[in-house]
């Protein structure tokens, strides 16, 4: 991969967010497949029920597109083991606020492009307004991977990074968020 101009600028941006875990990717290597979107339909309680995840995402080949507009992308690597599963989606939040606070730096050093991808479904609201028209916060809610179609385990897996199917809470949890740059 072709080394950003500023790269050793953003990536002192992801280590002032305490984000030290994370690897570059060419954003052509992102696999994005169909049955990620399947088992997004039939599955997943969240389906129909949150704003920012299908049916209120782009179609899988739209994705596929976007993903192919790309040339800089990073994965961020957030390991994680919970004493109670209550606790996953204020932990979640936290990251994905501070993410985004990170977006809008990197944003603003002139990449006007980039587009963060949460490491957790939005849930920004306790009740969320289901539809991206009536979304509450609209400037910050953004998709996870898993929402753009993208098989996480088989792109993560490229990098050499750590992820298994989980029985439950009791084992470590590997999750990642993308931030596609240029
Ligand atoms: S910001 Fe609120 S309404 Fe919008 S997707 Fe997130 S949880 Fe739902």
């Amino acid at each position: 991969m072709i080394k950003m101009k500023n790269q050793k600028e953003i990536e002192k941006i992801f280590i002032k967010h305490r984000f030290k875990d994370f690897k570059w990717i060419n954003p052509q290597k992102i696999i994005v497949s169909h049955w990620v979107r399947l088992k997004c339909m039939y599955g997943c309680k969240e389906y129909g029920k949150n704003a920012c995840c299908p049916p209120n995402t782009p179609s899988v080949d739209e994705c596929q597109k976007f993903f192919m507009e790309y040339n800089e992308c990073v994965i961020f690597h957030i390991k994680k083991k919970f004493l109670k599963p209550e606790q996953r989606y204020g932990w979640t939040r936290g990251i994905n606020e501070r993410l985004l606070k990170l977006e809008q730096e990197v944003f603003f050093t002139g990449n006007q492009k980039t587009f963060l991808m949460f490491i957790d479904s939005c849930n920004i609201c306790t009740n969320c307004s289901k539809e991206r028209i009536t979304c509450n916060y609209k400037i910050s809610a953004r998709p996870t991977p898993e929402a753009m179609a993208v098989d996480v385990f088989s792109t993560a897996r490229q990098l050499n990074y750590p992820i298994k199917i989980l029985h439950d809470y009791s084992e470590t949890m590997n999750r990642y968020a993308f931030l596609l740059i240029k």
